[in-house]
């Protein structure tokens, strides 16, 4: 399996893994050993796009040397190109769209009894949620949990509800159970995705709402953490910041992307808020919550912004002070509503306003980190760190990587730690209760 794309792709390929190792397959890490290679893709923008075809295009040789290989492209590209894939490359003998994940099994035993190419990308899913296996057999602390699909927001710029469909939201009850099911299996940290989660629920026959649900889940015994993504500002109700100030398994760290600072250009972008209504959620979370860590998403260059609209962005992050931001390029996606806009701003300035935005946020970034410096932190113990002997890393609950000494039986475990100094971008401190009174040396 290679996955490219968001963690609900690589939560997807967790899902595919498990339904294809229920079906006899193996994984392997091994190109050359495989005899069926599935790709799992994304076209959030071109980049990615470009990426998978040029790994697809690599596998022709191989394809040449066995040609008893079977290649698959699944997911977003898939949903989005169709049967045009095998058409474009006519060594891949299986497509399966988003809305046939649940199918794998079946459709390469269709390819396998010989039927080339299989393209299977129905509009709608069959099997409203595909859970198989929580991959329980493997020893994990961590995972992710899907509680709803598609997307119904039609931000202009964006491909995904063309390809992942309307929202879907799975049902309370079904969610908890695979929870309780995990934290069984030895997970004590979930991680909830979906598109938009605080619109979770809208969508049900029950009374739901995102709120609601973490509530739920913080009752499983076993589960010591809950995290979730993604926030869409539009959508945060105060309940859900109440619930992340009260409910002690949730981790205080809210993705909130904000995409742009100037209200003319969130306008084009049908984000549904204004720069001031941003601003004043993120004073309320902060008033309510004042050690929450904020994190978000820039699009730099979309359509027709100027300088000004550009200078209202690096406004937004030098006024919020995120704790970290991801800033992308805009990309043009063809069938979305600012793809056909012709008023697109030049390369080499995106690629400037870029660069500007990135050396900015960094800056921020790293005194955010700073500020955390001397302070006590828990952190959950992931994995023994594998460059230094006697050392564990973990993250914060404000999501900051963390290194410490401790051993396996602390594995799992939150770990309140006394943060020392940084190296690079990891915070790197002792454990409390077994305090020596030195600085770590690792
Ligand atoms: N549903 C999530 C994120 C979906 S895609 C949300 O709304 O927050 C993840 C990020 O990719 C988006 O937040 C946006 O910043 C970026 N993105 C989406 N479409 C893009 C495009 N056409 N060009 C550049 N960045 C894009
Ligand atoms: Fe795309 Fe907007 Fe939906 Fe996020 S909320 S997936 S950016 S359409």
């Amino acid at each position: 399996m290679i996955t490219f794309g968001c963690q609900m792709n690589q939560h997807d390929s967790e899902m595919i893994g498990g339904l294809l190792e229920d079906a006899g397959y193996i994984l392997t890490e091994h190109l050359e050993a495989a005899d069926v290679i599935l790709f799992n893709t994304c076209c959030v923008r071109e980049h990615a796009e470009q990426r998978l075809y040029g790994r697809v295009s690599q596998l022709k040789a191989l394809k040449a040397k066995k040609p008893e290989l079977i290649v698959g492209v699944g997911g977003c590209v898939a949903q989005k190109e169709k049967a045009a894939l095998t058409k474009r490359f006519s060594h891949v003998d299986l497509v399966f769209g988003t809305n046939a994940l649940g199918g794998i099994a079946d459709l390469l035993r269709r390819v396998e009894n010989g039927e080339r190419p299989v393209v299977s990308t129905p509009d709608v899913c069959a099997s409203p949620e595909h859970r198989p296996p929580i991959t329980l057999g493997r020893a994990r602390i961590s995972a992710w949990v899907s509680v709803m699909r598609g997307c119904d927001n039609y931000c202009s710029y964006c491909v995904v509800p063309y390809v992942r469909g309307p929202q879907r939201s799975r049902r309370p009850d079904e969610v908890v159970a695979e929870v309780r099911a995990l934290a069984e299996g030895g997970v004590v940290e979930v991680t909830l995705l979906g598109q938009n989660v605080n619109s979770y629920g809208r969508d049900l026959h029950v009374d739901a709402s995102f709120a609601r649900l973490l509530e739920q889940l913080d009752a499983v015994v076993g589960i010591t953490r809950i995290r979730f993504t993604t926030s869409h500002p539009k959508d945060i109700s105060t309940d859900l910041m109440r619930a992340i100030r009260d409910l002690p398994k949730v981790c205080e760290h809210v993705h909130l992307p904000v995409q742009a600072g100037s209200t003319r250009i969130l306008e084009l972008m049908n984000r549904g808020y204004s720069s001031e209504e941003y601003l004043r959620i993120v004073e309320r979370l902060r008033d309510l919550i004042p050690h929450i860590s904020l994190t978000t998403d820039i699009i730099v260059g979309f359509p027709g912004e100027t300088e000004e609209d550009f200078e209202q962005t690096r406004l937004m992050l030098e006024k919020v002070r995120f704790d970290g931001a991801y800033i992308f390029k805009y990309s043009s996606r063809s069938g979305t509503a600012a793809g056909s806009l012709d008023n697109r701003v030049d390369k080499s300035t995106i690629a400037a306003r870029h660069r500007a935005l990135l050396e900015f946020q960094k800056e921020v970034s790293l005194e955010r980190l700073k500020s955390l410096l001397n302070t006590t932190q828990s952190v959950l113990a992931e994995s023994h760190d594998a460059k230094r002997h006697g050392f564990l890393v973990g993250r914060t609950r404000g999501h900051r990587v963390a290194r410490f000494c401790g051993g396996q039986e602390d594995i799992g475990r939150e770990i309140e730690i006394r943060v020392c100094r940084l190296d690079g971008w990891t915070l790197v401190g002792e454990a409390a209760q077994h305090s020596s009174g030195q600085e770590p040396q690792g």
